[in-house]
């Protein structure tokens, strides 16, 4: 048809971009039905207290087995269910499950915190409190161990608005994290003013943690920024000792990553929770030091 178009008309579609509009229409509409037809589910990563090397908590991660594409990468998926509205249904899902199973987990380990992701839709939803807030009733566990992970990127757009509803949920007795802590801008100024609890550090900047200065100076920095600020500070994507002895160093609070291991389905789980894996060895020093 090229010859039908008149010279002002552009070619909107290359092949590549068709394949790719085809794909993730399929995608679409394979997710809509995803959680009717249990194809997604919710893995589980260890956080772990530095200073014991004992398991203190776990962040809840979703996954998708599509039943022909196999598992799915949330960092595919999530931007669609975003899209197409499910995000709100998705995570109200995965907050569910997660505090059912944290209330079985508590039972070993009484202080134990769930964190649960909430995208920046979800965040943003009108019903979003009263969801919260009626999960966590229904799971009968006790909110100040349950740990909601919003992005700083979401938290810095439209400050003002976002501070109410943080503090809103605050009310509800929920623990707060900043998530990916270091990749967006945030403004000190702000983060004083947000009711959080926890930065987490993005596991750009500890991956080169041994070999690179600069991404040591801010791991460093974003330590004392938090203490500075009374909040804990989580390390992610820890995945060697060197890495771990560093933070323990540093006095980095809880670590997550590979070292320890890698998001598990909660029939896996119950192992980790028990005593100080063998790989913990070094930040035992920690506790020797006088200071
Ligand atoms: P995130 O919240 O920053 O989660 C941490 C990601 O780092 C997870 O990827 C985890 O598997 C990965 N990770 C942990 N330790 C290591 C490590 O040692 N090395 C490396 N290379 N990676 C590590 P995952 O599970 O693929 O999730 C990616 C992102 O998808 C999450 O980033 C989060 O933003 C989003 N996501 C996952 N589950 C949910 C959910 O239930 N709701 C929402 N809204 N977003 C979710
Ligand atoms: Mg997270
Ligand atoms: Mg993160
Ligand atoms: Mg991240």
């Amino acid at each position: 048809y090229a010859k039908d178009q008149g010279k002002n008309t552009f070619q909107f579609y290359s092949p590549e971009m068709n394949a790719k509009a085809m794909e993730n229409l399929s995608l679409e509409n394979d997710l809509r039905g995803a959680l009717a037809r249990n194809e997604l589910v919710v893995f589980y990563q260890p956080k772990v207290d530095i200073a014991s090397g004992i398991t203190v908590g776990a962040e809840a991660l979703i996954r998708w087995e599509h039943p022909k594409l196999g598992q799915i990468s949330p960092l595919k998926f999530i931007p669609i269910a975003e899209e197409i509205g499910l995000i709100n249904d998705i995570g109200q899902w995965v907050l569910a499950q997660a505090c059912t199973q944290a209330k079985l987990w508590q039972q070993q380990t009484p202080g134990f915190v769930i964190s649960v992701n909430v995208s920046p839709q979800q965040f943003r939803d009108e019903d979003l409190l009263d969801r919260v807030q009626a999960t966590i009733a229904r799971s009968g566990i006790d909110p100040y161990k349950v740990e909601l992970e919003l992005t700083e990127g979401c938290l810095m757009d439209s400050v003002e608005s976002n501070i109410q509803t943080l503090e809103a949920l605050k009310d509800l007795g929920v623990r707060l994290s900043v998530d990916d802590f270091g990749t967006g801008y945030s403004s000190l100024a702000y983060l004083k003013r947000f009711p959080v609890d926890v930065l987490k550090i993005d596991r750009s900047f500890v991956r080169d943690l041994a070999s690179d200065p600069e991404d040591a100076a801010i791991v460093c920095t974003i330590i004392s920024l938090a203490h500075s600020l009374k909040l804990e500070v989580v390390a992610e994507g820890v995945e060697d000792t060197e890495q771990l002895a560093f933070l323990a160093k540093q006095n980095c609070d809880q670590f997550q990553g590979y070292l320890c291991s890698r998001p598990v389905p909660p029939e896996n789980f119950h192992s980790l929770l028990s005593a100080p894996a063998n790989w913990f060895c070094l930040p035992r020093q920690k506790q020797k030091r006088s200071d």
